[in-house]
């Protein structure tokens, strides 16, 4: 079935349950990084569209918030069921507008539909509170109600599961959205929205506006006051650009923002168990995940021995068109993305830093954005690349000596989102368990994020949390109410 047959290519915006064209009737390219071809012209939404959707989601989400949880919760449901369904299509879709290989495209709406499925449960578990009051003639009681209207503004690093993270807990509370996904990747945006629909998820509650015009859009939804809340995942420097324009009229905002997770591997480590991790966190998705080890710390007595064991496994990597057979690493995003990893990586190099393994450029590569998978060694404390975020297949190696060394390196950044540590040595893992400065912290594992855990990051790496029951408190306010009955 071609993907036009499966109904789910929608190159339109979603506005109150109707597929449209821009008011200015323009649209956008989309390209496959893999190969420069345009794969679709999309609608590009304008500030006009977005007050459209807004006044849209605000009528929307007043019924809404009527429902029962019970109601919100099977149409959840539903819509889980139907993202499992055209799974197949719904990847394919992903890795042509995005380049991640099929495989981990799979694992992607997988991914995103598990957040789904858990706030289709976490729906019916909205509890409130009854508290001991000062009298006995009074009654304390807690109840939780939605925000309101959402804007939220997604990346292009996971389309389709960035974006359902936010949605599936919205309406879970009861809230309605407008969603501005990433020009870059909005086809997969626009295909969960139309499987929203099918599964009659009620018109006007997802409304989604790809757009070339993000900061006019993000200003339209900030200058807005029926929009109660932002929720964001993206750079740093766009979100304190949000955090600003929402000062105003005090809406909430939410933060995923960068990362720069230090990996620490210590010499009683499994060392196999490392190489693995490293593997999965440094290398999904070509290295662009906010959660990427951004930094190896490799105590010295085994820092050769990990670094060749790293190297061999690498050299078990297929770089290529997402859509081939047995490709494990795509394309970057595109040549801006290129030429930042490069410049990164030159910077290291011209302070002593040196390429101990770089796949083989090939020609197949020339139409598309690829960055060849490169481990570095000796690389200095001061190289911009373990300090800024990387977004790219670019592994630096840093020995040290000591657990205390090692803490002072992990946590001199501005970051905080996730860490990684290996180590065999229980009272270790509670020392740096407390000390390591992180949202989170994988202990003798590369892989961290699922729907049932709390995802988020402290210091500059952002504001609250989302999976687990702790990402519902972000759509709901609390509401105190005091009964008196004297
Ligand atoms: P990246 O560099 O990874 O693309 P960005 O923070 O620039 O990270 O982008 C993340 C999301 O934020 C995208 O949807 C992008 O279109 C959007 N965006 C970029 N600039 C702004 C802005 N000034 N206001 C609102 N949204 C923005």
């Amino acid at each position: 079935m071609s993907l036009i047959e499966s109904g789910l290519f929608k190159p339109q915006l979603l506005i109150d349950g109707i597929w449209s064209a821009a008011a200015d009737g323009s649209v956008f390219a989309v390209e496959n990084p893999a190969t420069g071809e345009v794969i679709a012209r999309v609608a590009d939404a304008t500030p006009a569209d977005a007050g459209r959707a807004i006044m849209a989601a605000t009528r929307a989400q007043i019924a809404w918030a009527e429902t029962s949880v019970l109601e919100r919760s099977r149409l959840l449901r539903k819509w889980f069921d139907l993202v499992m369904l055209n799974q197949d299509a719904l990847a394919k879709i992903l890795t042509i507008e995005q380049g991640k290989p099929l495989a981990e495209a799979r694992s992607e709406i997988a991914y995103g539909a598990s957040y789904i499925e858990w706030f289709a449960e976490e729906a019916r578990r909205i509890y409130g509170d009854v508290i001991a009051p000062p009298e006995n003639s009074t009654r304390i009681l807690v109840i939780k109600q939605p925000v309101g209207v959402v804007a939220t503004i997604t990346p292009w690093n996971f389309p389709n599961a960035m974006l359902a993270r936010k949605l599936a807990p919205a309406l879970a509370a009861g809230c309605a959205v407008v969603a501005k996904p990433a020009a870059e990747t909005p086809l997969s945006a626009l295909a969960l929205g139309q499987l929203a629909l099918d599964a009659g998820i009620p018109a006007g509650l997802i409304n989604i506006l790809p757009s070339t015009h993000a900061k006019e859009i993000g200003e339209a939804f900030t200058s807005n006051e029926q929009v109660r809340k932002i929720s964001f995942t993206g750079s740093t420097a766009v979100g304190k650009q949000l955090i600003t324009q929402c000062a105003p009229d005090v809406k909430r905002v939410s933060l995923e923002l960068g990362g720069n997770a230090p990996f620490v591997v210590f010499d009683d480590a499994d060392l196999d168990a490392a190489v693995e991790g490293a593997i999965a966190s440094k290398f999904r998705n070509a290295g662009q995940t906010c959660v990427c080890a951004n930094r190896f710390y490799i105590q010295q007595s085994i820092y050769d021995t990990f670094c060749e064991k790293l190297i061999s496994a690498m050299k078990g990597f297929s770089i290529g068109n997402g859509l081939d057979n047995g490709i494990t690493i795509g394309p970057l995003i595109s040549n801006r993305a290129q030429q930042k990893v490069q410049a990164l990586l030159d910077d290291a190099i011209s302070r002593g830093a040196k390429i101990a393994c770089q796949a083989m450029q090939d020609d197949s590569w020339q139409a598309g954005h690829f960055f060849p998978p490169t481990l570095l060694v000796n690389v200095p404390t001061d190289a911009r690349l373990t300090c800024e975020e990387i977004f790219g297949p670019v592994a630096p190696m840093i020995p040290f000596e000591t657990e205390a060394q090692v803490v002072q390196f992990a946590n001199a950044s501005e970051y905080g989102l996730a860490a990684y540590l290996f180590t065999r040595d229980a009272k270790r893992i509670k020392r740096l368990s407390d000390q390591l400065q992180t949202g989170m912290l994988g202990i003798n594992t590369g892989l961290i994020s699922n729907a049932m855990a709390p995802f988020g990051g402290i210091k500059q790496s952002g504001w609250g949390r989302e999976g687990s029951r702790y990402g519902l408190d972000d759509y709901v306010n609390v509401k105190y109410l005091c009964e008196s009955f004297s």
